[in-house]
């Protein structure tokens, strides 16, 4: 197998697609894989002592909601041929052809990449990277890439990544979205900029382009990179109240410090609006966020 081969056969798995959105199961376990890989970790990994930390990553980035069951990528991925599970033929299967976890874990059954698969990633550091920054582009908002890295153990040098750059947002639709909410925060405010320069205020979707959320203002808002970031791990949300939208704060929001009782206290505060009326977020694009990205329950019901 070439370099080219395996990058062409990762671009290829099959995910499932559930209400629309791409179900992160496979690439989430991948990117767990890649991270092993990287680290020097063995080959192979037993199902039990993974599943807590996958589990963790399906709870973190998955959208909300979705299953989370980590033993369907576990057995699944086979199919992609992407992974092994030596002695699977003596493994009981579901109607679907699934594993069971619990058989997993009882008798310690171990999976990970094929050898060929893993002899290639293994004499070739910069394919690692290469296939991880493919499955973070394709499947995550590029605000989770860095958390996602650190989670899945793929720290890398900077010079490495560079190679392998994400494909920037559309410059004029970051600077409409920031013209449209006057270079400010649309949660917070926030406003500082440098020699006439905005610092650390980007343009945010509420339907992640990884799921086909359009490069429109409707689908966008003005935020700091705290709330931007608090937006795409849905620590924050919005909701549609009689004069626009409101902002919600996930009720699994935690912490002591000044900072965090300032981030609790944005709940049920109003979101600006756009310049242009015609512009604010579409119902959608907010009903897609609150549903696929924000935490539930919500800090406490916001008053109308
Ligand atoms: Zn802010």
């Amino acid at each position: 197998m070439t370099q080219a081969e395996f990058l062409d056969r990762l671009a290829r798995i099959r995910t499932a697609l559930w209400q629309g959105v791409r179900t992160p199961h496979k690439p989430l376990l991948l990117l767990l894989a890649l991270g092993r890989v990287a680290q020097g970790r063995k080959r192979l990994v037993a199902f039990a002592s993974i599943e807590s930390e996958f589990r963790r990553l399906l709870v973190e980035f998955g959208p909300p909601r979705n299953a989370r069951h980590a033993v369907y990528p576990f057995g699944r991925l086979r199919n992609d041929g992407l992974w092994e599970i030596p002695g699977d033929e003596a493994l009981a299967t579901t109607s679907r052809g699934d594993l069971y976890a619990k058989e997993l874990r009882e008798r310690s059954i171990v999976g990970g990449f094929p050898r060929e698969v893993y002899q290639l990633l293994a004499a070739n550091p910069s394919l690692v990277v290469a296939a991880a920054e493919q499955l973070l582009a394709r499947y995550f908002p590029s605000s989770h890439h860095d958390d996602i890295r650190v989670a899945a153990g793929l720290r890398w040098d900077w010079s490495v990544t560079q190679r392998y750059p994400e494909r920037p947002d559309s410059a004029a639709f970051r600077i409409q979205v920031l013209e449209e909410y006057e270079r400010r925060c649309s949660i917070c405010g926030f406003d500082v900029s440098l020699d006439d320069r905005t610092l650390g205020l980007d343009a945010v979707r509420l339907k992640w382009s990884s799921h086909g959320g359009p490069n429109d203002v409707s689908n966008a808002l003005a935020a700091c990179l705290l709330h931007q970031r608090a937006l795409n791990r849905g620590a924050l949300g919005i909701q549609p109240d009689r004069s626009g939208y409101r902002v919600l704060v996930s009720g699994k929001v935690a912490g002591s410090s000044a900072a965090t009782a300032r981030l609790l206290d944005l709940h049920g505060r109003p979101v600006s609006r756009p310049r242009t009326p015609a512009l604010a977020p579409s119902a959608s694009f907010v009903d897609w966020h609150r549903k696929w990205v924000f935490q539930t329950p919500p800090r406490l019901e916001a008053t109308a």
